[in-house]
């Protein structure tokens, strides 16, 4: 109408029409049953809402329950006493407080790697994922980036950034196949995908060493949801399987889960030190002026010292009592996996209702649906946390099977106790 140019989107790699459009659906419908923008206060591991209704959060991804640990908290308060700041706002590269050295020289000794920090995974795979793909972050070769169809969003999202500067494809997921075919026909080839992912499904960590070792495969692991969680001092999945500890591999993991902290880790071995100084002034929000700040860093520090602990084994190892008891009453396609994520499955119809009669009986867990999920494969995603009691499990489970889960009777045990 007014002769100026309207513009056609290319939709290469992302499109929010189709995002919001479709998300959108979901959280409204979510929203309008109680189910999401929920405000409660927290309270000795219960959460209570202004109206009074109490409830147990089991959606909450803190698997340790480390967040509220006293000597996690008390971390926090101390540093922020001792280095009198919150933030000292100047790039880190210029000028920095030695909070974050501190940080990553505990790290980086639990996990006997080189350890960067930054604010978040999702800040971390933004900045790091462009160097990979201009060779930077390498060997200096390009490699064809290759993103596993279900990555996180947060790897996702950096596919833009990275064909500016190299290919691009997205293969389905953990297609070995494929990416053996493409490092047969690419001089280097970077693989981006989970470790252990929000599905309940781990990478393929063997194999792709083995391609790693024929090809020179590089590989960059999200492993979020498995450090701290599992591993000898709480390496996570992939630093536990990965026989490769050297430039062949990235490994990016937020300290907001089983950790319990703020923040992220970029887990690196074998890579020169002039790569470090790359990462800090040339991945992104690294080289901006807000590192983690000095509360993050003391709970970090706090939480680490923890990580060397035997109470890091009790904690884990109650984790693990927790999913095989939930295991045990309520039958998942991820029953008997270590992982604490679980879809108990419901009708499409039926989810909303269902996780609104959850809440109501005290348990907030939350209902997947579509159009966030294809149909057919809605479910109550629930997730298993140290510190929730043998008590408030059971009842739980008693009330899923109320609103239609399938319950694990005593024919479908096997001696041993273990499903199937
Ligand atoms: C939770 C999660 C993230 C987000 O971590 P932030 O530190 O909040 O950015 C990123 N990747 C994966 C795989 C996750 O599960």
């Amino acid at each position: 109408m007014t002769g100026r140019e309207s513009i056609t989107p290319p939709h290469r790699y992302r499109d929010n029409d189709k995002a919001v459009g479709i998300g959108n659906a979901f959280w409204d419908m979510s929203e309008r049953n109680g189910l999401a923008g929920i405000v409660a206060e927290l309270d000795d591991g219960l959460l209570r809402t202004a109206d009074g209704h109490e409830f147990v959060n089991f959606t909450c991804c803190s698997y340790l329950d480390l967040d509220s640990h006293p000597e996690v908290i008390e971390g926090a308060v101390a540093a922020l006493r001792r280095f009198g700041v919150l933030d000292h706002c100047i790039p880190r590269s210029r000028v920095q407080i030695p909070a974050l050295l501190e940080l990553e020289a505990s790290l980086g000794e639990l996990w006997d790697a080189d350890v960067v920090s930054a604010i978040s995974a999702g800040v971390a795979s933004a900045g790091l994922l462009p160097l990979v793909a201009s060779g930077h972050l390498g060997d200096g070769t390009r490699p064809l980036m290759v993103f596993d169809k279900y990555c996180h969003v947060s790897m996702a999202n950096a596919k833009p950034a990275c064909a500016d500067e190299t290919e691009v494809v997205t293969c389905a997921h953990h297609d070995l196949g494929f990416l053996e075919d493409m490092c047969k026909r690419y001089e280097r080839v970077c693989y981006v995908v989970d470790g252990a992912d929000s599905l309940g499904g781990y990478a393929p960590v063997k194999e792709l060493n083995d391609l790693q070792d024929r090809y020179g495969l590089l590989v960059y692991f999200d492993d979020s949801h498995s450090v701290s969680a599992y591993g000898e001092r709480g390496m996570g999945y992939v630093r536990e399987n990965s026989r490769l500890q050297d430039a062949r591999t990235v490994t990016v993991a937020t300290l907001n889960k089983a950790f319990g902290t703020s923040g992220a880790a970029i887990v690196l071995d074998g890579f020169d030190k002039s790569v470090l100084r790359v990462i800090e002034r040339f991945a992104g929000a690294l080289s901006y002026s807000q590192p983690m700040n000095t509360a993050a860093v003391g709970a970090s520090l706090a939480s680490a010292a923890i990580h060397r602990t035997p109470e890091l084994v009790t904690r884990q190892t109650r984790l693990a009592a927790n999913i095989e008891l939930f295991d045990s009453l309520v039958r998942t396609a991820q029953s008997g996996a270590e992982f604490p994520i679980r879809v108990v499955p419901m009708g499409d119809d039926a989810v909303i209702d269902a996780g609104r009669r959850v809440f109501e009986a005290g348990f907030y867990v939350s209902p997947v649906f579509f159009p966030i999920v294809p149909r057919g494969t809605a479910g109550l995603r629930v997730m298993m946390r140290a510190g929730q009691t043998v008590d408030q499990i059971r009842s739980l489970c008693r009330v899923l099977v109320e609103v239609g889960a399938d319950a694990v009777t005593l024919a479908d045990e096997v001696p041993g106790g273990v499903l199937r």
